[in-house]
């Protein structure tokens, strides 16, 4: 059965969440959100991605709930960017989920995956707290905060499209793991009939056409390709 992935990107039109350094929180985890939904359709099967927004508007927090709840999203998958002068990656469930909780085990692997990102800031932990999209979703649900944009070393890394693909990889691959999604095959390549070679097998020589065709007619039927040279 397909796996509904609802994933939230912070913020959005009036509310720019937050701002410096020349970035806005509200685009550049519109941009995760984008690639990761990407990522995940184009490099999974049995997967269905909806964002709760995908443009520079303005949505509700019971809003965006209201929205995985009504997709009966397997998982939820907020994007946000942090700020407060600290650095690294963090991630956030709701208060009452346990050790060992479908969440949790969930959010342990979109976190692992995407701290492979963030080799270079320090990985702030797994915690939780009252939000209000990781609340008021009906299924397992963590909000993430890829770095600080109120920090240069932090917001310089968000700057790049480069990075913020390797973000959404990851996190496309995060999510994968934590709904035991089936990456897709590669398409083989198509063979180059020009530089094959062909190898002919002679299956009998006769001095009379008749039995020539016998064995050729027999050979046909057998789904051999047959053809008679004279020589
Ligand atoms: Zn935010």
């Amino acid at each position: 059965m397909t796996k509904i992935v609802v994933i939230d990107p912070g913020h959005g039109g009036k509310d720019p969440g937050a701002c410096a350094n020349g970035l806005k929180e509200k685009d550049v985890v519109l941009k995760i959100s984008k690639f990761a939904k990407d990522y995940l359709e184009d490099g999974y099967e049995g997967v269905k991605v909806y964002l709760t927004r995908s443009t520079d508007v303005f949505v509700e927090l019971s809003e965006r709930a209201r929205f995985a709840n009504k997709k009966k999203a397997d998982l939820f998958v907020s994007n946000h960017i942090n700020a407060g002068g600290g650095t690294g990656f963090e991630s956030y469930v709701y208060t009452s989920i346990n050790v060992g909780s479908k969440t949790e085990t969930m959010r342990g692997a979109v976190h692992d995956a995407v701290m492979t990102v963030f080799k270079g800031f320090r990985d702030r932990g797994r915690k939780s707290a009252n939000l209000a999209v990781v609340r008021e979703t009906a299924m397992p649900a963590t909000l993430l905060e890829h770095l600080f944009i109120d920090t240069k070393k932090d917001a310089d890394f968000l700057k790049s499209d480069a990075n913020l693909k390797a973000i959404a990889k990851a996190e496309a691959k995060g999510i994968a793991k934590a709904l035991g999604l089936k990456a897709k095959s590669k398409p083989s390549k198509p063979s180059n009939d020009k530089d094959k070679s062909f190898y002919k097998v002679q299956t009998g020589a006769f001095a009379n056409k008749e039995n020539a065709e016998k064995l050729a007619a027999e050979l046909k039927k057998k789904g051999y390709k047959t053809y008679i040279v004279k020589e």
